[in-house]
């Protein structure tokens, strides 16, 4: 069996900020605990060794002592949860990926101009809970063709200003923006796209690797966002695609027709667990 690597694949710019943060914070304060709020990077076996080093992970602020130190993730988080530690007299570290802090000042300024936000995205995930709260009244997130049709229902506005997570699909959002065409919106957009360059590279490269193999393995968590919509790709260009979350996990992929095996990994992984998948393959 031949195997392709998908190029550029793995860790983004994004997530290694967010670890080298990490590290640095954690070695300047040897034995203190740092309190990271939600998952740091979408990524369980980095989430395992950060524990392992004295990181500990909470999905409230409540939870953490007053005064403590608290990591932001990648994913950023909503002007609540920043007030909230605030009030606990926290020290704030930020690792929020910098494209996802665009999408947050985007926010807050369409907002201020009085616009109604469509923001194209996963509901509940980390980052749009994050951008959500930054102007709730005014945001409606945009996952499906009837959350379209409930903002037409909703509002009488004729122009909405498009925003979106950074890790969605291409196709995602330009059928979410058909939709709200199709719906009488006058659609307006930022002058930069809020899909990150490393989601649009690694999409377009899977999609190029999909053509040329019998089935694309992904490697990545099954709540990374930007490894499911590789999967998503992959597959709409007509190729078998799955996603894996560690190499052990190769055993349960029926490979026994493939010749030519493609793989790619998400914007959280690290390069050493795709490594370790080339030699399991090595190892067959
Ligand atoms: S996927 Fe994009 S937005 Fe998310 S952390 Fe990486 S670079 Fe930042």
């Amino acid at each position: 069996m031949e195997v392709l690597v998908a190029e550029p694949h793995g860790m983004c710019s994004g997530v290694a900020r967010a670890l080298e943060i990490a590290r640095q914070t954690l070695e300047q304060h040897p034995g203190q605990t740092l309190w990271c709020f939600h998952e740091l990077v979408h990524n369980e076996h980095i989430v395992a060794a950060l524990q392992a080093r004295g990181m500990r992970f909470v999905n409230a602020i409540a939870e953490i002592p007053e005064g403590a130190r608290v990591l932001f993730s990648a994913h950023g988080v909503s002007p609540e949860v920043r007030q909230a530690a605030a009030l606990r007299c926290l020290e704030i570290v930020d690792a929020t990926c910098p494209f996802v802090a665009k999408v947050h000042a985007e926010a807050r300024r369409y907002a201020q101009e009085g616009c109604q936000i469509a923001l194209i995205g996963h509901k509940g995930h980390d980052e749009v809970v994050g951008i959500l709260g930054e102007a709730p009244e005014q945001i409606a997130v945009i996952e499906t063709c009837d959350d379209v049709r409930a903002l037409r229902q909703k509002v009488a506005v004729s122009q909405v200003m498009v925003l979106s997570q950074t890790t969605i699909s291409e196709a995602m959002y330009e059928a979410r923006i058909a939709d709200l065409q199709a719906a009488g919106f006058e659609v307006q957009f930022p002058k930069v796209l809020d899909i990150c360059y490393a989601t649009r590279e690694r999409q377009q490269a899977v999609r190029a690797l999909a053509q040329q193999v019998d089935c694309v393995l992904v490697l990545g968590s099954r709540n990374s966002s930007n490894s499911k919509r590789l999967v998503e790709v992959a597959e709409r260009a007509g190729c078998r695609a799955a996603l894996i979350a560690s190499p052990e996990e190769l055993e349960t992929i029926d490979l026994l027709s493939v010749r030519r095996l493609g793989l790619t990994s998400g914007a959280s992984t690290p390069e050493s667990l795709l490594d370790r998948l080339r030699d399991s393959l090595n190892a067959r």
